[in-house]
């Protein structure tokens, strides 16, 4: 699986790097040989959404339980969000508690997104020259309170840093208003059923907070990224602002391009994330997005809680903690739904290895499979199956929405710079993974 699409090739590896991609005829005389027989060859995986929580919140998950998930499930690099973890990584300070946090603990590569918060538009040049690869902020309240959304006038504020940083600011586009307007026109509702909190997210939630983010760019032309796009009323704007020229990109998650509404039994909380899962044809049209490369990429947005706090016996969407850990299992939910549609793996790994990578300022190293890359490898059989099992999830802990569902795909082995890390469903040597060094 190589730029040029799927065929059988050999991939040299010396140390940590690729030297190159030749025909299975020009390998050297004398290379050590690993077959892999039919299976695919994909580039590491490199999730460029992923609340990994620690410090502060390592009992939700860990450096070493996300990057354990992320081997098995053949991520070989997560960026980590700045919010979830105490503190909340919103200075150069809190930057050094997140890597004192992940030594020696990581299976995989990592780097850290810093934050723009209410206040701390000062520290954003600080935090870029410190080594974080982008920024992220919220439009709403993020559901916890160690990290603060941004007004447009705190926006306004720290974007002139941004822009000198040249790193993107990833964002959370909803706006209160219209969530306000909608859970007001709810009254009683029943908070069990799945329908009463989508209608409490309406669609114009995402788009009045696109359409003040598209104005923001025109103005700044900062590099804007719309994180989890959930709503496909938002891709002909998108488009138009690209065909104008604008530095936007957009991403989307496996669960929108997944589940349906339709599908969500009332008390199924797993399936809570915010902004929400929408119909059938949302979905549909999201995958279209997808075909048309108005949506540039998939990251997972991993983002898991104690059982507890999804109030699986309650039931109860207002109050249950809003994310979706998938990490060992977005690959083959992502190859079970694209490969029915007509995608390719080439596809998968366009979408989920090298526009994260490129995103993140990574593209030179990571996300490709080519000269000079890091020899970050996933070895997919793309013809397998299997059912998600609790074993299977290897993150903190072991629920997931996906549970019980039969997928296509099985990562058999990955590897990181080289070194094998899993294989055979098993975690191989020791923690070698490291931060991502530009
Ligand atoms: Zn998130």
């Amino acid at each position: 699986m190589t730029s040029e699409g799927v065929r059988p090739a050999a991939v040299l590896v010396e140390g940590e790097k690729i030297r190159a991609v030749v025909s299975v005829e020009k390998v050297p005389a004398g290379a050590q040989i690993q077959d892999f027989g039919d299976a695919a060859i994909l580039p590491g995986l490199v999730d460029s959404h992923v609340h990994i929580n620690d410090p502060g919140r390592a009992e939700w998950e860990g450096f070493e339980t996300a990057t354990r998930a992320a081997a098995a499930g053949g991520y070989t690099m997560l960026v980590d969000m700045p919010l979830n973890c105490i503190p909340s990584t919103s200075d150069v300070a809190a930057l050094e508690a997140k890597r004192a946090a992940a030594r020696g603990k990581c299976r995989v590569d990592w780097a850290a997104w810093g934050s723009v918060v209410a206040d701390n538009q000062d520290h954003v040049e600080a935090l870029a020259g410190a080594g974080v690869l982008g920024f992220k902020c919220f439009l709403i309240h993020p559901g916890t309170d160690e990290f603060t959304m941004v007004t447009e006038r705190e926006l306004r504020a720290a974007l002139p840093h941004v822009v000198r940083t040249g790193l993107p600011l990833l964002v959370h586009a909803e706006l209160a208003g219209p969530i306000e307007v909608a859970t007001a026109a709810l009254g009683g509702a029943d908070w069990r059923s799945y329908a009463t909190y989508l209608q409490s997210r309406p669609d114009e939630a995402e788009l009045s907070a696109i359409r003040l983010l598209l104005t923001l760019c025109r103005e700044y032309r900062f590099r804007l990224h719309i994180v989890h796009l959930a709503t496909w009323q938002a891709l002909d704007e998108l488009r138009a602002a690209r065909a104008e020229g604008l530095p936007v990109s957009v991403e989307t998650c496996p669960h929108y391009l997944h589940f349906t509404t339709e599908a969500i039994a009332d008390g199924a909380t797993l399936c809570k994330c915010a902004p929400p899962i929408r119909s059938r044809e949302n979905r549909e049209n999201l995958w279209q997005g997808l075909r048309d490369g108005v949506i540039d990429l998939v990251a997972t947005d991993h983002s898991p809680c104690p059982p507890s706090m999804k109030q699986l016996e309650t039931g109860n969407f207002k109050t249950a903690w809003g994310g979706i850990a998938s990490l060992s299992v977005a690959l083959p939910v992502m190859w079970t739904e694209a490969s029915r549609r007509g995608f390719t793996l080439r596809d998968i790994a366009r979408w989920m290895a090298e526009r994260p990578s490129r995103l993140a300022g990574c593209g030179a190293s990571k996300g490709r499979i080519a000269a000079g890359c890091d020899a970050d490898l996933v070895i997919f059989e793309p013809e397998a199956e299997f059912t998600v099992t609790p074993d299977r999830l290897h993150y903190r802990h072991a629920i997931s929405a996906y549970m019980g569902e039969k997928l296509r795909g099985v990562v058999k082995a990955t590897y990181l710079r080289g070194k094998r890390v899993f294989a055979d469903e098993k975690f191989q040597g020791n923690s070698i993974g490291r931060e991502y060094q530009p």
